[in-house]
């Protein structure tokens, strides 16, 4: 079985910085990649708030760099998802790919969060027949059509605005009257002619025979039921974090993120956490690469230690 340093579960932003890190410490560090390259931020259109492009950048530009940025000083990136790994013998731990298995004596973990699902009749059979979880992947198919977006965070009014490029009109949906969202994208969206807000609602069925016609909506103050008519439900109600893999393994919190300490270790010693799987706070390219960094070089120091 091939045995690695380093191998970095992820390829987002806290994964390909971790493989900076860790290759310009000569460890040639291995990343596998998961099932998308680049993670969430290879599926976002527009980044502007990552510094160092005043004219902003695109997501997929952004991961192609840090890509090209880590391979340049020694990282392989492998394109394979991690189906099992073993951590409870302590270092080497074992980690199976569907078509590899290798030993490494330390792991960075950086799996990520992935979009949480409403649960409501309709939702999954209907995914990729209006269902969406990703405006950038699927607003094009919305030309001059009527959509919802489920949510009242960020993610929601930044897909809500996205929308409108294509879209007929944006009815975004939320459970309360008061959006959770920060000041700029929140005022961006009052300001678009296109998109109009359904206050204290929540979605209760999808509708749809093969393709989404309409969402059944409850009124939580009035407890009103009504159909909306519409094309596309875009759901943004927050993440949860890719962690099943670690479970019983890795202690993580009540909401299933990993437990870092301020080494960005977890329960384990040698494994070590970056990103979104380990922070449900700031979600940011700039904190996850922050991240990356720190746990790539207390990877580093600890592999060190074991000398
Ligand atoms: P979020 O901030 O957790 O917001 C989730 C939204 O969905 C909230 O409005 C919440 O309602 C609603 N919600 C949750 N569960 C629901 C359910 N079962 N049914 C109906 N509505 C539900 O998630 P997010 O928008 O994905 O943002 C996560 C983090 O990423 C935040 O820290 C955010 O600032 C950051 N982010 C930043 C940017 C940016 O800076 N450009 C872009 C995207 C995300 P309540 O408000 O009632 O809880």
């Amino acid at each position: 079985m091939p045995r690695e340093k380093v191998i970095i579960i992820g390829s987002g932003p806290a994964g390909l910085t971790a493989a900076l890190y860790t290759s310009r410490a000569i460890l040639k560090p291995l990343v596998i990649s998961g099932n998308q390259l680049g993670g969430q931020v290879s599926i976002t259109s527009e980044v502007e708030n990552y510094p160092g492009f005043p004219e902003g950048t695109t997501g997929p530009e952004l991961v192609d760099f840090m890509q090209k940025q880590a391979e340049k000083f020694g990282a392989r990136v492998l394109i394979d998802e991690v189906t099992q790994v073993d951590l409870r013998n302590g270092s080497p731990f074992t980690v199976k790919t569907h078509g590899d298995e290798f030993e490494t004596e330390a792991l960075i973990i950086c799996t990520g969060a992935s979009p949480r699902r409403l649960g409501i009749p309709g939702e999954e059979e209907l995914i990729g027949r209006g269902v969406s979880f990703c405006a950038t992947c699927d607003g094009f198919f919305f030309r001059e059509k009527e959509v919802v977006v489920v949510g009242g965070g960020d993610s929601a009014m930044e897909e809500a605005n996205f929308l409108t490029r294509f879209a007929k009109h944006v009815r975004v949906i939320h459970r309360r009257d008061e959006l959770r969202a920060g000041e700029t994208l929140k005022q961006r969206a009052f300001a678009n002619q296109k998109i109009s807000f359904v206050w204290d609602s929540v979605v209760t069925e999808v509708l749809g025979d093969g393709q989404v016609q309409a969402v059944r909506v409850r009124n939580v103050k009035t407890d009103e039921d009504q159909e909306i008519a519409s094309d596309g439900v875009f759901v943004a109600i927050g993440h949860i974090p890719n962690s099943a893999l670690f479970k019983d393994q890795l202690e993580m919190d009540d909401r299933e993120y990993l437990k870092t300490d301020a080494r960005m270790m977890t329960s384990v010693p040698g494994v070590f956490a970056a990103g979104e799987i380990q922070d449900p706070t700031f979600r940011q390219i700039a904190t996850s690469v922050g991240q990356g960094s720190a746990a790539a070089m207390m990877a580093e120091r600890w592999l060190e230690e074991q000398e």
